[in-house]
């Protein structure tokens, strides 16, 4: 949020440094003119766009100088339309300043209630500077031989003009795809979300359901694992609910590159990986090993633990959803029998 403030600062300050420069290059122009009124002018709109740009830091600050910079923008093009007459096309500036107050209002907290004032102001804006364009006909104050430099006013206006609503559009851009780059990134939260367990990072028990479908369509050899943490409850109650949090995080690190694992239950792990199963009882006696020499250390004291398994092979159930039951059953066996143990059809 802060960073985003920031940002904002930023380009509106941008957006007055460049105000700052135009009115300069302006002064010199009505300077060599010998157009004092709109000289003087000139130099008072260079004073506060470079007091603004010192001073806007704060978002406080923000909304008092884009209000002076509202008005002087459409008091300049009024004044110098009246001077001038409006083919000088001072009045660009409030072309230019109209995706101004939309991009201001876009960016503000208040853009949904507050789109009927943005809206305002620029027909405001709209209606002094038409109108302002029609008296111009009548009150040409400057005399005609001032008109043979139109051209060379007309391309300044209009090119810094160019130049404000290129930045104007690169800001919207810029804007555009931040939001949809948030947009994705929520996206991809979610998907992991909805296929993931947040705390342990492994599958969730709906996404493993498709990986077994897959396994028992294969046809290749796999083998089963259920694990759960044994005594678990009692890490909770010793170390606290956060131990156990990073208990099971911990075992999942382990855990997770032996095949596909999931989340099965609070503490319970199934594990799927293709072998046969001579070698995956290896595996799965290479993980209760590694996990059991485990400790975890918690706030300097070295939590142990070790997990009791289940195993059995694709070969023993022509449903995988039957395999399950088949090691659930032998996970209850190993606890029987004093935990820490890997239990298969061979061990029974
Ligand atoms: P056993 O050796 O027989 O498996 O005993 P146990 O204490 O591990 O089993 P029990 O079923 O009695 O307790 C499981 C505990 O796991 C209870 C529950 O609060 C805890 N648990 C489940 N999910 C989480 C979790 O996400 N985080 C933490 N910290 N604890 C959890
Ligand atoms: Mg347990
Ligand atoms: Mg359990």
């Amino acid at each position: 949020m802060e960073n985003i403030l920031v940002q904002k600062l930023k380009e509106y300050r941008m957006l007055y440094v460049f105000c700052m420069l135009v009115h300069i290059v302006l002064a010199v122009e009505f300077n060599r003119l010998q157009l004092y009124v709109l000289f003087g002018f000139n130099i008072c709109s260079v004073i506060m766009y470079f007091t603004g740009t010192i001073c806007m830091r704060r978002e406080r600050h923000v909304k008092f100088w884009l209000i002076a910079a509202f008005i002087e923008i459409i008091a300049h093009a009024v004044l110098c339309n009246l001077y001038l007459g409006y083919g000088y096309g001072f009045w660009l500036y409030v072309v230019a300043l109209i995706p101004v107050i939309y991009y201001v209002g876009f960016s503000s907290d208040s853009w949904q209630r507050g789109v009927g004032s943005y809206n305002a102001l620029t027909i405001i804006a709209t209606v002094i500077t038409v109108i302002s364009c029609f008296v111009s006909r009548e009150s040409n104050l400057v005399s005609s031989a001032f008109h043979v430099l139109s051209i060379r006013v007309l391309a300044i206006n209009l090119s810094m003009c160019m130049a404000m609503l290129i930045y104007e559009t690169m800001l919207f851009v810029y804007a555009i795809k931040e939001l949809f780059q948030n947009l994705q990134n929520k996206n991809e939260d979610l998907q992991f979300l909805a296929s993931y367990d947040a705390l342990t990072k492994l599958r969730n028990r709906r996404s493993m359901g498709k990986v077994m479908e897959q396994y028992e369509q294969d046809g290749t050899p796999y083998c089963m694992i259920l694990g759960d943490i044994d005594d678990f409850k009692r890490i909770n109650d010793t170390y606290g609910h956060t131990c156990g949090d990073i208990v099971l995080q911990k075992i999942a690190e382990i855990i997770e590159p032996y095949g596909v694992a999931c989340r099965w239950g609070g503490e319970e792990i199934l594990i799927l990986l293709h072998g046969t199963p001579e070698e995956g009882l290896k595996l799965a006696e290479r993980m209760r090993e590694t996990i059991a020499q485990t400790a975890v250390m918690y706030k300097g004291i070295r939590v142990k633990v070790s997990m009791t398994f289940g195993f059995g092979s694709g070969a023993e159930s022509r449903m995988i959803e039957k395999l399950v039951t088949v090691v659930d059953a032998r996970l209850y066996i190993g606890k029987e029998n004093g935990k820490n143990q890997v239990v298969s059809k061979s061990s029974i």
